[in-house]
């Protein structure tokens, strides 16, 4: 049994004030924070985490988790994350694991989660504002009302399993939607209004409702869109 505790805490989808007020809290309460990174080369980290971190008036420790974002062996690279908050939680400190967005969505905090609730570890969540959320506002259009119903696809095999989605009557939301080339031609044939973005509440924000706009363009990791019902 753990002596310390463990906090995941959601940072929102990028601009440093769409974080939560108890989030930024366990933040600076916090003994360490720890943050997911895909990389780190020659000192310099890659994490989109990281970011928004920095832009926060945070004077706690901060230290990199890094966990590939391809490759094999994830749950090995799990374990070792969690082997090392472990570590801390056993001199008896606060640990928090901040992650953009929310915590549990689509995040790989909810890996670790998992591996330290089977540790018996004493575990508390604090919500963020998930990246679509945020994309909703943006797009200042509803992104559900009434009875409709709303569907999220993460990493989609096929435009096939999109289009299958859009026979009903719903929205759908696509994340990591980087896998599928020919964007532009798939929106082109279907009847539907939609709303695309990258890097929302970041200073490198792109936005477009207009399929033209996305014939030339390169689709980044941190994009998504909302297809409207
Ligand atoms: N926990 C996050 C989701 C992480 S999964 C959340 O709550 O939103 C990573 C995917 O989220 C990306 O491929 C992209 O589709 C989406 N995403 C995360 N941050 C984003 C941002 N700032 N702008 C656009 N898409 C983002």
């Amino acid at each position: 049994m753990s002596l310390g505790k463990l906090i995941g805490v959601g940072l929102g989808p990028g601009d440093p004030e769409l974080i939560t007020l108890k989030g930024l809290k366990a933040l600076r309460n916090a003994d360490v924070v720890f943050y997911i990174a895909s990389s780190i080369k020659e000192s310099k980290v890659t994490s989109f985490s990281f970011e928004i971190l920095k832009q926060l008036e945070v004077e706690t420790e901060c230290l990199p988790l890094v966990i590939p974002m391809t490759g094999k062996n994830r749950e090995t690279h799990y374990q070792n994350a969690f082997d090392k908050i472990q570590e801390e939680l056993k001199k008896d400190k606060t640990v928090v694991v901040a992650s953009e967005g929310d915590a549990l969505f689509y995040s790989t905090f909810g890996y670790i989660l998992k591996i330290a609730q089977e540790a018996n570890v004493d575990c508390k969540v604090i919500p963020g504002i998930p990246a679509f959320i945020a994309t909703g506002a943006e797009g200042e259009r509803a992104v559900t009302e009434g009875n409709e119903a709303l569907k999220v696809i993460a990493r989609p095999e096929s435009f096939d399993e999109i289009e299958e989605a859009l026979k009903q009557k719903q929205t759908i939301v696509v994340m990591k939607m980087s896998v599928l080339d020919g964007w532009s031609d798939f929106l082109e044939k279907q009847n539907r209004s939609f709303f695309y973005i990258e890097r929302v509440g970041t200073p490198q924000q792109y936005s477009t409702a207009n399929v033209q706009d996305l014939k030339l363009r390169t689709i980044p990791y941190f994009s998504l869109i909302i297809i409207y019902a």
